[in-house]
């Protein structure tokens, strides 16, 4: 299996990539997507995919990272041309937070929006990859902006999903995957894990979000390393009634299919 969801250009893994790989691979995790949070920190990724053959990167910006715009979004037009920069995001809102406040969070979503339409329309380079989204209390504010883009439902994964199963029926009827982090193991989070049971089984994956949430049985460790995802899918799969090897299987072929990308099977 991969991380399909972690910050690999987080300080807590300056200098530890390659460790951070190895510890992975001997958890049969091979290889990771690192996500990017700002147009200066999609080129660090992009810098890193293209360093390692196991690691693809993407490009866009966080909704809580808005107050640092305006934006340049040169940076990113650059890296989704390139081959290792797999997909847009994490790109959405985020309601948890009041800081930033939707008045900057929404307009860095359009504008990165648009920029996704007009590249598919041309038939850039990078044209029609898919896109992760960010969002957190935000469901019935951010499916109808993303429905109004004209992009099909179908190139998104929410990632990190912590709501339960309402919200997912609303992702899935919308079209898009669902990915889970630790968040879908703890005790407190228990309609997250019911909705990773009722999720079908080709529109969910699995991630970390390193380097938070770790999942249990290491719930509170900092950081929370790419490794730990073997954690999440064990539960996950263990609360689906599937067999560890079927879940991996399953989770790989979505992975594949959706950021278009070819696992290493020697992990
Ligand atoms: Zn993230």
């Amino acid at each position: 299996m991969i991380d399909t969801h972690c910050h690999l250009t987080f300080p807590d893994f300056e200098g530890r990539v390659p460790e951070e790989l190895a510890e992975a691979a001997r958890h049969g995790v091979a290889g990771c997507i690192t996500i990017s949070t700002t147009p200066m920190n999609a080129l660090e990724c992009l810098r890193l995919a293209s360093t390692y053959p196991n690691v693809w990167s993407s490009a866009g910006i966080h909704p809580l990272y808005a107050a640092e715009g305006p934006f340049d979004l040169t940076p990113l037009r650059h890296c989704i041309a390139q081959d290792r920069c797999v997909a847009w995001g994490e790109l959405g809102l985020d309601n948890h937070y009041s800081d930033p406040p939707r008045s900057l969070q929404e307009p860095v979503l359009l504008q990165q929006l648009a920029m996704i339409r007009e590249i598919d329309k041309a038939g850039k380079a990078g044209a029609n990859k898919p896109i992760v989204v960010h969002c957190r209390e935000a469901f019935d504010d951010l499916i109808p902006i993303l429905q109004a883009s004209g992009i099909s439902g179908e190139r998104f994964v929410f990632h990190c999903f912590t709501a339960g199963p309402k919200e997912a029926r609303q992702v899935l009827d919308f079209g898009a995957m669902i990915s889970y982090t630790g968040v879908a193991t703890y005790n407190n989070a228990r309609e997250v894990m019911e909705a990773a049971a009722l999720t079908p089984a080709d529109r969910i994956m699995v991630e970390t979000d390193a380097p938070y949430l770790s999942p249990q049985p290491v719930r509170g460790q900092r950081p929370c390393r790419p490794w730990m995802v073997s954690l999440t899918a064990k539960l996950v799969a263990e609360a689906r009634g599937e067999a560890y090897e079927d879940f991996e299987s399953m989770t790989d072929a979505n992975a594949e299919r959706f950021f278009g990308i070819e696992i290493p099977k020697n992990a």
